[in-house]
């Protein structure tokens, strides 16, 4: 629903989802004109890297407070433009703000240069710098469409990098503002550049001569975006989908579980990376669960200026939810609440099954809406293996008393411990999956080396009589070096290369 380009259009349009009225249309870029883009980036994020940290800082915090006082009709904007309430929206634009502060006064520490131990070559000293890597593209979706995208870019910024950022097509004019935005509080006018168009032109960027393609999106186009970008060896970071598992073990409050369920689930529609797609609940508790669980639903309003629930930003989500529900009961799941034929235009009302098994699409695939699929358990070891029954493996939460260390066995990139999602919320935590669910971190410490070059540096402190980086050996080196062996390695504690060559030196 959001989106309409016509074959010949040189400009596609954003439409609200709720009503279908146009909210405003963007250029089509080519790739001759993302490559152009991708140029002046280069030029910009040459002076850009080269500046210290701190005249960095002074523009990056300057774009901050122009972002905070922009924070209204940024919000404005993704609620048109996505269909989520206006509360989500502003939550979306304060949780991109602290990502951007948090880049911006750890990218220091994170990229300090360090010395490392030097291992047998005890007279030399050791340095890991990390430098910019120039300019990074930035694929983005349309769920989020300023948080995800600014978690990339504000610590690619950040980093020293310039970028080339792409949005989604259903979401283009919240990256226009921004790019605006940043137009007008940097020195350097391309250092933040915004490209719009659909598929061909994110195919565009990826080919394109960047230093590094940052995307967020689904897997299958995930694996388009690495093959592109592999033409030309160009590095990727893939935030990619999930099925994120929920557990409930028989010693959680039931009543806040639920609460957290309900949330995780419905946030956003159930249109997010790490909605809570599925839960597992012990037997012993699962009855009360599902019963506090669907008194909650059923409070819930969707839609109109003060529903909880916004529109599903797209007819194709709704077609895949619908497609998900329809097969569930086709297979024995029950409907508590809510339902497919409960779906009216763009609407749906939250939904909860029960009696769901992995035979079901909704336990395997990504649904991206708003389903809460609840499965009895007989153990916490049969809710592990269901839980790791997947080949996503992005977020996660446990429920209980001993969930840190049911935690511990869930193969995924993130776990909230009696609680759902935090860890996107706290910018020092690394964000990312394994498996399907792509590769690589944005957020935290790792989140700015992941936009950095990765310098080693070995610099000879002083001569020693033994050279071993020379073709002069003396005669006895073989036997010298035997002895070497043995005395470093031979024992059962590795013995310090240093003193045993400064014991040679004599
Ligand atoms: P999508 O894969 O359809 O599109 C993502 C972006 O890729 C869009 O900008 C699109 O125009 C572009 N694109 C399409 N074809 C391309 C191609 N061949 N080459 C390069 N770019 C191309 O995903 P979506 O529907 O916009 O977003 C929903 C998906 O994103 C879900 O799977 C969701 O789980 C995932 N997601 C992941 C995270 C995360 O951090 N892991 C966050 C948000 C969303």
């Amino acid at each position: 629903m959001a989106t309409h380009i016509s074959p010949q259009a040189d400009r596609l349009s954003s439409h609200d989802p709720s009503t279908g009225d146009l909210v405003g249309t963007v250029p089509i870029h080519t790739p001759a004109e993302v490559d152009a883009a991708v140029a002046r980036a280069r030029v910009a994020s040459q002076s850009w890297g080269a500046l210290s940290f701190e005249a960095r800082t002074e523009e990056l915090v300057a774009f901050r407070k122009a972002i905070a006082a922009s924070a209204d009709e940024l919000a404005a904007i993704i609620h048109r433009e996505n269909g989520k309430p206006e509360l989500e929206a502003l939550t979306e634009v304060m949780m991109s703000l602290s990502h951007l502060a948090h880049a911006t006064q750890h990218a220091p520490d994170a990229m300090a240069s360090r010395k490392v131990g030097v291992g047998l070559l005890a007279n030399f000293r050791a340095t890991v710098s990390y430098h910019p890597l120039g300019v990074i593209g930035v694929i983005g979706p349309w769920n989020y469409p300023m948080f995800t995208p600014m978690g990339s870019i504000s610590y690619a910024l950040a980093a020293g990098n310039a970028v080339v950022w792409k949005p989604s097509e259903l979401t283009p004019l919240v990256a226009v503002k921004l790019a605006e935005i940043a137009q007008k509080t940097f020195a350097l006018a391309h250092l933040l550049q915004v490209v719009t168009g659909a598929g061909a032109t994110g195919a565009a960027l990826a080919k394109a001569a960047v230093d590094k393609v940052a995307f967020t999106g689904s897997a299958a186009t995930g694996r388009r975006v690495m093959i592109a970008a592999a033409e030309r060896l160009t590095p990727v970071l893939l935030e990619l989908g999930g099925k994120d598992p929920m557990i409930v073990a028989d010693d959680a409050d039931v009543e806040k579980a639920a609460e957290a369920c309900v949330y995780g689930a419905l946030t956003n529609s159930g249109q997010a990376c790490i909605s809570v797609e599925r839960v597992y609940v012990a037997d012993a508790i699962h009855d009360r669960f599902v019963a506090a669980v669907v008194e909650q639903v059923k409070q819930l309003k969707v839609g109109g200026d003060d529903g909880h629930l916004g529109a599903m930003t797209s007819d194709l989500q709704v077609k895949i939810v619908r497609d998900h529900l329809d097969d569930a009961v086709a297979k024995g799941a029950k409907v508590l609440t809510g339902g497919s034929a409960a779906i009216s235009g763009n609407y749906i009302q939250p939904t909860v099954l029960t009696d769901v098994t992995h035979d079901m699409k909704v336990m395997v695939d990504e649904t991206f809406g708003p389903i809460i699929p609840i499965q009895r358990v007989a153990s916490i070891d049969e809710a592990v293996r269901l839980a790791n029954d997947t080949v996503y493996g992005l977020g996660s939460s446990v429920f209980g008393k001993h969930a840190r260390e049911i935690a511990e066995r869930l193969r995924a990139g993130m776990t909230a411990v009696n609680a759902v999602m935090a860890f996107s919320g706290i910018p020092g935590l690394p964000f990312g999956g394994v498996g399907d669910s792509g590769f690589g971190r944005i957020h935290g410490d790792e989140g700015i080396r992941e936009f950095t070059r990765v310098k080693s540096t070995a610099e000879q402190a002083f001569a020693l009589p033994i050279n071993m980086m020379s073709m002069n050996q003396p005669k006895n080196a073989l036997a010298q070096m035997r002895g070497m062996i043995k005395q470093l390695y031979g024992g059962g504690v590795v013995a310090k290369a240093g003193d045993f060559l400064r014991k040679l030196r004599g």
